[in-house]
């Protein structure tokens, strides 16, 4: 499958890792929108929110559960957690990635 995160996943693209197990990866976002920025993706492939079944859904529980352990690693006491299901929305990326934006104030969500 041609998906830019599973390639993350599999080593074929280099990324910047601040957290992995056998389940997740985060790794750094190559362009930034706030002082800390980190995707957390599940290694298995999932194309978004919308495609998380009750076999997957261990998965997107298992990512907040290390989601604390992430921001802690990072400084992070308030931040910023959010995934984009569709263009619409603004996905731009076929593989479910959470992101964690943090270190300065955030403004209200558009
Ligand atoms: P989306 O727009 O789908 O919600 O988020 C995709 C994110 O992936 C964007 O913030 C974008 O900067 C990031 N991104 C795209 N390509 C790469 C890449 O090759 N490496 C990393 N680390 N981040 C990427
Ligand atoms: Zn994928």
């Amino acid at each position: 499958m041609d998906c830019l995160f599973c390639k993350i996943v599999n080593g074929e693209i280099p990324n910047k890792t601040v957290y992995e197990d056998d389940r997740v990866l985060a790794f750094y976002d190559i362009d930034p929108k706030a002082p800390v920025h980190v995707l957390v993706i599940p290694k298995v492939h999932l194309s978004g929110a919308a495609a998380v079944t009750v076999d997957t859904a261990a998965d997107v529980a298992h990512i907040f559960e290390v989601i604390p352990q992430i921001a802690k690693s990072l400084d992070l006491t308030d931040f910023r957690v959010v995934t984009n299901n569709g263009p619409d929305a603004g996905q731009t990326v076929g593989h479910l990635h959470f992101h964690i934006l943090g270190g300065r104030v955030l403004g209200e969500m558009g």
